[in-house]
């Protein structure tokens, strides 16, 4: 078997006791826990089935790989010294682009084609969709963002609708009016303040019927989308416009692209550092209501974080769970090894627990719990934006020495895992939302409360977390508490769409994670029978 090749000199099976290759997977249908989330929410299975094969297929999964070996470059000036602002992006970011668009990631929750669960169905294609490349996916999420704050500005929306809602990607530097489809990104973060906007120096000055943009965006991603929500002081306020890559005359806008971000991850996205240099705008929602109208496609992104995470946290079991069912140690499968067995079923009870909580989210807004959604978002987000790049870590030790290779997908997935948590409000940002939601609304947070602790105690005691829960919501001192009540609060809220789901880990969730030792490593909860159950609906054989 193991004879060298004359003509190669390699050994002739030199895959012998190596995992295969991770690929053609319906990445829907065998993963247990999301198709029945999506069952719950009345969504289209057969639909999902074929997003979660096109995902999952070898090609597109190596679209992925390509397009972060190749990653974009800015080419600021043509070579007569004229400014083009462009950013070359390689064709395998382009043909995941079009596939995204396509699958109406960008745009489906607003165009009417979801009738049933609007939001749900298309955070499934984007949980699916991120398992092959989450680079690309940021100006898809922006864009389906965006929708939502341009809301406040129906006239501008319904100018921009049927470019937004087009399921063809248009690659191509043209006004966004001459496109075939169109996608939108956004400027708020500055140099001297991200998280705290109201400390940006961008200046907007009326001219007519339009504002012109003055200052600079310190991180604004995507910049080859047709158009940026852009935040920029007015005389009355922080206010937010509408910034299009091209003015009404068809002349390039003044938006300077000065560099791209040498990042960590996210290789196939390009994130730029950009100047306004009296950069033709129209305004979105009232002059000084720049916060109010963009909280809307805050929460959308929010949302999508968590999401996303949860499809990153995913894509780590599976190739944890691919490698391990067929590589041997010791003369027995590692997925035989009971010390193997116990850290990879701690990851699948976390990601249990994680999919039932954040589709239970994103059906409470389709739904319009909104009490529900906004206490929760944040507190989603912390939860599962923090705990993937553990998961993921572990998941890549489960492949040896292979899962640290660029050869693999796991290293370029450990790099892209925190990035989730960071943008769209960081984790002290987000346990701080949590109080601010509670501190605007507490009959309402109560109410919410009392209705996790009423369903989550079908299947756990959680008394003593409730009590500790209201004891540091009324606390003077909650602030400097705010971390242990943001998870507090999501791991609360993760057992009860668990018992909600009648989930058969539901307990088992609640003690290994609420009670017991406080050991934060992977394979330490006592998972006792759990075990087999857990694997085997991780990912279908
Ligand atoms: C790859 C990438 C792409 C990006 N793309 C975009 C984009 O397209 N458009 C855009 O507008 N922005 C973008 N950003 C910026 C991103 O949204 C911000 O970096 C993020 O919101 C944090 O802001 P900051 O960097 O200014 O950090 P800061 O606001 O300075 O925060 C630093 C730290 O302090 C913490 N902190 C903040 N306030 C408090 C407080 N009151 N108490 C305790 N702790 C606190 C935060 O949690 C964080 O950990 C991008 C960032 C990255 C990394």
């Amino acid at each position: 078997m193991n004879e060298t090749n004359e003509m190669t000199g390699f050994l002739e099976d030199a895959s012998f006791n190596q995992s295969p290759a991770f690929g053609d997977v319906d990445l829907f249908s065998a993963d247990k826990p999301l198709s029945e989330a999506a069952a719950r929410c009345g969504l289209d299975a057969k639909a999902l089935a074929a997003c979660g094969k096109d995902y999952g297929s070898a090609e597109t999964l190596d679209l992925g790989r390509v397009a972060n070996e190749n990653p974009p470059r800015l080419r600021t000036m043509d070579g007569k010294g004229n400014r083009i602002d462009f950013v070359e992006f390689h064709p395998a970011y382009h043909a995941l682009m079009a596939k995204s668009i396509g699958w109406g990631i960008h745009s489906g929750a607003h165009d009417g084609s979801e009738p049933n669960a609007p939001l749900t169905s298309r955070a499934v294609r984007l949980y699916l969709a991120t398992q092959a490349e989450s680079g690309h996916l940021c100006p898809i999420t922006m864009t389906h963002a965006c929708i939502g704050a341009l809301k406040s500005e129906p006239d501008v929306l319904a100018k921009w609708q049927a470019k937004i809602v087009s399921r063809e990607y248009d690659k191509r530097a043209l006004p966004w009016w001459e496109k075939a489809g169109v996608t939108l990104g956004m400027g708020m973060t500055e140099r001297q303040g991200g998280t705290d906007v109201r400390a940006n120096i961008t200046e907007a000055a009326l001219h007519g019927d339009h504002v012109e943009i003055s200052g600079h965006k310190w991180f604004m991603s995507a910049p080859m989308c047709d158009a940026f929500l852009v935040l920029a002081q007015a005389p009355g306020g922080l206010t937010c416009y509408l910034m299009p890559r091209y003015r009404p005359d068809g002349s390039q806008n003044a938006i300077r692209f000065q560099r791209l971000k040498d990042k960590l991850g996210n290789k196939s996205n390009a994130s730029s550092e950009v100047e306004f240099h009296g950069a033709w705008a129209e305004r979105i929602g009232a002059e000084g209501q720049g916060v109010r109208t963009i909280i809307e496609m805050v929460n959308l992104t929010r949302l999508d974080c968590a999401i996303a995470s949860a499809g990153q946290m995913r894509f780590g079991l599976s190739q944890a769970l691919n490698h391990i069912r067929n590589r041997s140690v010791f003369q027995k499968r590692l997925a035989d090894q009971p010390a193997m067995r116990a850290v990879v079923a701690d990851i699948a009870l976390e990601l249990e627990a994680q999919i039932a909580l954040v589709f239970r989210l994103a059906h409470a807004i389709d739904k319009g719990e909104t009490a529900y959604a906004r206490l929760l978002t944040p507190a989603v987000k912390f939860l599962i934006c923090k705990s993937t790049p553990h998961a993921v870590y572990e998941s890549l030790e489960c492949l040896g020495g292979n899962g640290y290779t660029e050869d693999l997908p796991m290293a370029r997935l450990y790099r892209e895992a925190p990035l989730n948590a960071i943008w769209e409000g960081s984790g002290n940002v987000m346990a701080l939302d949590v109080l601010r939601a509670a501190g605007r609304a507490p009959d309402a947070t109560m109410e919410t409360v009392g209705a996790l602790v009423r369903t989550a105690g079908q299947a756990f005691d959680v008394r003593r977390l409730a009590a500790a829960l209201e004891k540091t919501l009324k606390s003077p001192d909650a602030e400097r508490r705010a971390r242990f009540l943001c998870e507090g609060l999501a791991r609360l809220a993760a057992l009860a769409a668990l018992a909600e789901a009648n989930s058969p880990f539901a307990t088992l969730y609640g003690d290994a994670r609420l009670t017991g030792f406080p050991f934060s490593q992977y394979g330490a909860a006592d998972l006792g029978a759990s075990e087999a159950a857990l694997l085997d609906r991780a990912l279908a054989a």
